[in-house]
Formats: structure tokens, C-alpha cells, sequence
């Protein structure tokens, strides 16, 4: 009999997992806690660096079927009290938008397709692991059992209790403390037309905006809490501050609530025991300021997915090589990422630092009058061996 896999999580890693794993003959079960479509704090912009992953699941005509945008160019503003200045570059390999809510739903859909059991929503409230299967217990008080379960929760909330001396508590994503994550979906009167992510440093935060499907323009923010203490929940307010261009109209417009959560960081953590796996951010979480998250939740989806199949019929030493071989490819993909993304978090969130180096950014970038105006082609290399470095530009 073919192995059987349960996934805590219909994000990008669990919902890829889920479509890899039916497709390969596997007994799967994808467990989601939420209904969906649902709205998810992120920037819905997906890594050039995963895009041979994504199209092997989405190819370019389904994508453009769901309404994703494909994102030519990226441009970084500066506002100062006096002016905003504005740079632009092309970038070396177009970037997809697509909303988390269509993304997810059309995931989950493919695994559906491909023969896996979606129980949506089922919340998974505590895994028990035995030396030959694994038993996960849902909030509604049903047991599921499997050969091993994948955690693509997110958060790694239902992990192996870790051995004896380290404290027997799950061991949960953590969270960069004291900054937040927020997200809504705008609709400007005139649908933006260049096809542009924009960045923008503003004041112990960094704001990103790209247009999505229906002609909607996702912003997500990242923030220090004491920056929007201020305004306390009026979040509008905070980004009328943060955004001089926003207009809170387009908000309402586009009927999406603001939605907030706190911004995941960590190295790879490996899981507890031989039959649990982790991906997407339970295992390992950059700074979302390099737009890698939702790219590395589909790499680490196929690099898992190639392995277990591989390691069956599943026996400890099969397990134990398909661990340490995700725990190598894990490390490597975030040795560079995790520190690259950070540092550009860390300068996007000192306005004054990137007003320091503007002239250097002057000299390879394209100065647009208009905020919104198509830039002509920016000299590549402030963009190139950024792209080079995160594994963008081979997408
Ligand atoms: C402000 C911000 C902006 C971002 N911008 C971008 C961006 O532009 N591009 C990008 O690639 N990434 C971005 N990210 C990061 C990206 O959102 C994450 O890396 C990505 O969502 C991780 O995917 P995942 O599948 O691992 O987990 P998630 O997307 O978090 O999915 C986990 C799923 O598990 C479910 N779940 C949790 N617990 C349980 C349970 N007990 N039982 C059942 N289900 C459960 C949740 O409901 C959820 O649907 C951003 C993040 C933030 C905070």
C-alpha cells in the first residue's frame, strides 16, 4: 500500500506538498483551519527565484487565467518633507502577484484534483507520535492517522515535544518581537498601470504595494508597534502618515479589512521526531521584505515532496536520510536569504540611512517625475546581483 501523509496547513508549502504528494500516489490529507478564500497578511508578490516550482503547479496560462499580474519593475521612494524622490529599475526577471486568497484556494484545488482528502476547516489541536504512525487530533475531537505528518501551519504550533532536558513545549515560529506585519487590499480609482512593485521606507517601518487580480493593489507593512501605537487600531491613519499618496477611499473601495499579525523569523528548525516534517514557515522564515516566502513554502514543498518519495517504503533509516537531507537543502537555501533580507529591512526601516545612499542608488537606477510613470531601463546593477544573490534572476 502506497504511504499515507497528513498536512497541518493550506498555505503555499502544505497545499504544493498536498498536490505532489496525491500525485505521486500518496494517501494524503490536507487540514486547513480556516475556510477559504480567506485574506493573509503578505506582500502576494511570489519569488522569481520559485518560479520554476510555481509553473510546474500553475503554468503561465492558469495564472493568467486566475488574474495574477506579471511585475516588470520595481521602484523605491523617498519622502522627505520637502519632496519625493523616486527611483525605478527593471527587473531582471518578471515577479507574479496574485492575492493569497485566490492562490490558496487554487492550491488547494489542484490537491483536491489530484486525489488528496481536504478536511477544511479542521483544526489539528495536538499530534502523537508513535514508532511506526503518526495520530493527529482535531479540534472537533476526530483522530486521523498516517505515516507521518507534514506541519505547514505556519506557526510549527503542533511539534514533538523536543527530548529531555529542553523544555517539553511546542516550539512555535517565533516572531521578531515588537514589530508588526499589516495588510489590505486598495482599489484606486485608475487601476495602477505599470505594473510596478513599489517600496517605500517609512519611518521605522518599510510599505510595499503591487497591483493583484481584478485590478486590486495589495499594500502590506511591516512596523515597529511603538511607530503605530499612535494611532492605535485606526491603521488608515498609520499608513496616511506612513504613505503621503494614500488615500483611505480606496480601501473602503475594495471592502478588505486591515489584517495584522507578527512578522516570523528564524533560522531552520528541524522537528522533533523521525515522522514529522516541516516547511514553509514553520521550518524556516525570512524577512518578508524580499518577497521569499511564499517561493520558499513551494521550493521546500517539491524538495520535501522528492525526497519522501524516494525514502519509500518509509523504514527509520529512509526517514532519517529524507531528514537530513531537507535539513541540508534548508540551510543552504537560507544561509544567504535570511541575513540579505534582513539587512534591506533594516535599511528600508532608517529613512535617513537610504537618504545617505541615494546618490550611490541614483547612479544605477532611473528617476521618475511620477510616482506611477513607466521608468526606462534602470542600469542592472543594483537590481542584478541582488536578484543574483537570492537565486532570482535564474527564474
Ligand atoms: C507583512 C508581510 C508581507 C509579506 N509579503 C510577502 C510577499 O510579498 N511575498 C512572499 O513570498 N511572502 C511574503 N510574506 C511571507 C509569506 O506570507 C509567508 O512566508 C507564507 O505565507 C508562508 O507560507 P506557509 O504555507 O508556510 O504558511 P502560511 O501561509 O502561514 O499557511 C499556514 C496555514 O496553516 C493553517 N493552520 C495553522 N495552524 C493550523 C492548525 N492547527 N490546523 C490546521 N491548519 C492550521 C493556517 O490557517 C494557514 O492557512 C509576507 C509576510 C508578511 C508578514
Amino acid at each position: 500500500m502506497q504511504p499515507s501523509a497528513a498536512i497541518i496547513g493550506a498555505g503555499p508549502a502544505g497545499a504544493a506538498a498536498a498536490v505532489l504528494l496525491a500525485r505521486a500516489g500518496w494517501r494524503t490529507t490536507l487540514l486547513e483551519s480556516r475556510p477559504f478564500p480567506r485574506i493573509k497578511v503578505c506582500g502576494e508578490c511570489i519569488s522569481p527565484a520559485a518560479t520554476p516550482q510555481l509553473h510546474r503547479l500553475l503554468p503561465p496560462e492558469h495564472l493568467r487565467r486566475l488574474g495574477a499580474v506579471p511585475v516588470s519593475t520595481f521602484s523605491l521612494h523617498l519622502h522627505q518633507p520637502s519632496s519625493t524622490r523616486t527611483l525605478s529599475w527593471h527587473m531582471p526577471a518578471p515577479t507574479w502577484a496574485l492575492s493569497r486568497g485566490t492562490l490558496d484556494l487554487a492550491l488547494t484545488t489542484l490537491a483536491r484534483d489530484a486525489g488528496a482528502v481536504i478536511a477544511q476547516p479542521a483544526t489539528v489541536r495536538a499530534v502523537h507520535y508513535h514508532a511506526d504512525h503518526v495520530a493527529l487530533t482535531t479540534a472537533d475531537g476526530h483522530t486521523l492517522t498516517a505515516d507521518l505528518v507534514i506541519h505547514a501551519d505556519g506557526v510549527g504550533r503542533h511539534d514533538a515535544p523536543p527530548a529531555p532536558p529542553a523544555p517539553p513545549a511546542p516550539t512555535p515560529t517565533p516572531s521578531r518581537p515588537g514589530v508588526l506585519g499589516l495588510k489590505c487590499h486598495l482599489r484606486p480609482p485608475t487601476p495602477f498601470t505599470d505594473l510596478a512593485m513599489h517600496a517605500l521606507p517609512a519611518g521605522a517601518g518599510y510599505l510595499g504595494t503591487v497591483p493583484i487580480e481584478d485590478n486590486l493593489v495589495t499594500v502590506a507593512l511591516v512596523a515597529r508597534t511603538s511607530a503605530l501605537e499612535p494611532f492605535g487600531n485606526d491603521f488608515d491613519a498609520a499608513l496616511t502618515a506612513l504613505w503621503p499618496g494614500f488615500d483611505p477611499a480606496w480601501r473602503l473601495a475594495a471592502a478588505s479589512p486591515w489584517v495584522a499579525c507578527g512578522v516570523a523569523a528564524s533560522g531552520y528548525r528541524p522537528p522533533g521526531h523521525l515522522r514529522s516534517f516541516r516547511i514553509g514557515n514553520a521550518a524556516a522564515a525570512v524577512e518578508p521584505v524580499g518577497g521569499e516566502g511564499i517561493g520558499n513554502a513551494l521550493w521546500a514543498a517539491e524538495t520535501l515532496t522528492g525526497l519522501l518519495t524516494a525514502a519509500a517504503p518509509l523504514s527509520c533509516a529512509s526517514l532519517t536520510a529524507a531528514q537530513h537531507a531537507l535539513a541540508r537543502a534548508y540551510r543552504a537555501r537560507v544561509r544567504v536569504r535570511r541575513p540579505a533580507c534582513r539587512t534591506l529591512a533594516e535599511v528600508l526601516m532608517r529613512p535617513r540611512l537610504l537618504g545617505a545612499l541615494w546618490p550611490l542608488l541614483q547612479a544605477a537606477g532611473t528617476a521618475d517625475r511620477a510616482p506611477h510613470a513607466q521608468p526606462a531601463p534602470g542600469a542592472p546593477w543594483v537590481m542584478a546581483p541582488w536578484w543574483h544573490l537570492l537565486g532570482k534572476a535564474g527564474g
